[in-house]
This record gives structure tokens, sequence and C-alpha cells, in this order.
């Protein structure tokens, strides 16, 4: 057995998964209880009436073209929010094993971890230098029960990216002892590059992606685990087998295609160049403190007084995150990008 299969819970090791219908196109389908008539009202394109395909292949494979890596490294989930439960069900054993994550950081890890009764150790991220990895204290706070380590980058609510050798410091001093799960949500606003191309090297080494963010897909929930294909066997394993609904392996490839990667690039050249006004704009007003730098799709803004900021931009019919309960951000409001026009009405709500 492979080393990161021995950080895995033994009873998911030996888990032998539901057994779906087989899955063959070219025959008639009389052995999975389905209705032989689509609903009147669908519009799918090869109809809600039967089971979608487990996996669907031509997802995986053009989720696969699109990161850079083989198929066998994908697993398709419901969001990257399914990735991380997937992980810590697998990897976790309640009662005894741990996750780090270094906050203030997206909060589904810690949740994750709790819903499976994993302990959450805590090594923040340093404010003082802009949010950066602390890698002594992370690598001091992994211990033989770690399982799984937390990088977001670009993180949020913080909006940075961290320092990739930093990151590459951490994959390689815990190549032997825990899994380093890399959440690359919003990596297609960032200046860096994606760590996939560092699966074959790196067994320990997971990367979260989403359709969620840039590509406009979160309605549809649609995000990958791209891992080695001895954790994607294994995540395989526990997916609920009919995880992606027919209409969102649809519209998930629809939105692939080249035209539309086209359509979402030149969209992502928009948010970038709003980002860099709406930001400077904001730097501007006298209710700010300080506008973080971003390489996501928001920005961190502290404010003098940010429930006055809320109530403003509530006024003008906008409503922002308020991340005031995450450490070190008494003062900040978190701020999605939005079109020219929301940015503006913004702008004038908070001048
Ligand atoms: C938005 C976000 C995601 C995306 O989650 P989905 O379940 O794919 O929608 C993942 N990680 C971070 C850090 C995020 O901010």
């Amino acid at each position: 057995m492979s080393q990161v299969l021995s950080w895995a819970r033994p009873e998911i090791v030996a888990l032998k998964p539901y057994e779906h219908a087989a899955w063959d196109p070219s025959l008639v389908r009389l052995h999975a209880n389905e209705l032989p008539w689509r609903a009147p009202t669908d519009s799918s394109r090869v109809g809600l009436n039967r089971y979608p395909e487990p996996q669907s292949h031509a997802l995986v494979t053009r989720l696969a073209s699109l990161y850079g890596v083989r198929a066998e490294q994908v697993l398709v989930g419901r969001g990257s929010d399914e990735g991380i439960d997937l992980l810590t069900r697998a990897f976790c054993r309640a009662g005894s094993d741990t996750i780090v994550i270094c906050p203030p950081t997206f909060g589904m890890y810690a949740v994750a971890a709790r819903i499976q009764g994993a302990g959450v150790s805590s090594v923040p991220l340093v404010a003082e230098r802009g949010f950066v990895l602390d890698v002594e204290a992370l690598l001091a706070a992994v211990t033989a029960t770690t399982r799984l380590v937390y990088l977001c980058t670009p993180n949020n609510p913080t909006a940075n990216s961290l320092d990739p050798a930093a990151v590459t410091r951490v994959l390689d001093a815990l190549a032997d002892r825990a899994l380093v799960v890399i959440d690359e949500a919003y990596i297609e606003f960032a200046r860096a590059a994606s760590r996939a191309q560092e699966l074959d090297a790196r067994p320990n080494l997971v990367i979260l992606r989403t359709l969620s963010k840039a590509h406009g897909l979160a309605g549809a929930r649609v995000g990958a685990v791209l891992a080695s294909p001895e954790i994607i066997g294994l995540l395989r394993k526990i997916i609920p087998p009919y995880a992606l609904t027919q209409l969102t392996i649809e519209a998930a490839l629809a939105a692939l295609v080249p035209a539309q990667l086209v359509i979402s690039g030149e969209r992502i050249q928009i948010i970038l160049r709003e980002r860099q006004r709406l930001s400077a704009a904001l730097d501007q007003s006298r209710l700010v403190r300080k506008v973080w730098p971003s390489d996501t799709n928001f920005l961190l803004v502290e404010f003098h007084d940010a429930a006055e900021a809320f109530e403003l931009a509530r006024r003008a019919g906008l409503i922002v995150r308020d991340v005031r309960g995450q450490l070190g951000l008494a003062n900040a409001l978190r701020i999605t990008v939005g079109t020219p026009e929301q940015n503006d009405r913004l702008i004038a709500g908070l001048a």
C-alpha cells in the first residue's frame, strides 16, 4: 500500500463501494428502474429520466485537460466543498485525527473537520507581514495525528497569494507526514500559477479547483479534486454515485467549450481592471483605513468603522461580507468585485 493510503482511514481503504448500474450507453437501459419516457418538461440533452453517468467521462476528461492533468488525477464533485468533505471523511478518524488550518481562511475546512469529529489546529497567518504563512509554526503544529494541512492560495478572505517558496517548503517538509491540500479557488484571478503540474512528483499534494468563481457556475455546484490516482480512487469510493445531476454535467460541459473559455477569459480581465479601479477608489475614501492587495475577485478592506461602512453599502442596495468575526479582522469587510455599475454604486455609497 502506498504511503498516502496508509494515512487514510483503514475502513475506507477496505470499503467495498456501492455498485451502481453498469454504464453502457449503447444498450437500452432496463436495469435501473427508470421510467422509459422523459418528463414532458424535460429540456435536458440526454433526458432526466435516466440516472446521470457517475464521474461523467466527458466532464472528467474536459477538466483534466483544462487543468493540465490526467483524467485519473481528477474527481469531480459538488463544488470544492464536497472535495473538502470527502477528504476529511477519508483521512480523519473521529476523535483522534486532526487538520491544520491557517486563519483567517475559508471556513469549510474547520466545519468539515468538526462534522467528522476531527481536531482543528490553527496556525494564524502573520497579518503584520501581509498575511504570510508562518512556515516554522505551521511545521511545528503538525503532529503524528495530522492528516490534512490546508493552504488556501489565493486566500479567502485576505485576498493575497501565499509565497510559492513558502508553500514549497511546506510540501517538502511534509512529504512523508501529511497531505497538503492547496485550495486554488481563485487562481484564475492570480498572478501565480497552479501547482497542478507537481502532482506526479508529490504524492502528498492535493489541489482543489472550482467552477464557482472564474467560470461563473456557482449555482451549478461543480468542483474538482486533483490528486494522485490512489487518492482519487479512494475518494471515488465514498462520493455518492450520482453526485452531479445531469443538468449540472451539461451546464459544465457547455461552459467549458473553447468559445466559452474565451468569454470567461475576457470577463476575468474586466474583473481585474475593476479590482484595480475599485481598490484605488476605496483607498481615497475617508472611511477606509486600508485596502489589502488582492489576487482574487474580491477586496479585503479595513475601515475605521466597518459597521458604518456595511450600513452605507446596504443603503446603496449592496450586501458585502462582514468578516469582523474572523481572526485579526476586527474592522474589515470583504467586498466582491462586481460589474462597473455595481462598483460605481459602492464607491458612491461610501463617498
Ligand atoms: C468560494 C470558495 C470555494 C468554492 O467552493 P465551491 O464549493 O466549489 O463553490 C472553495 N474554496 C474557497 C477558499 C472559496 O472561497
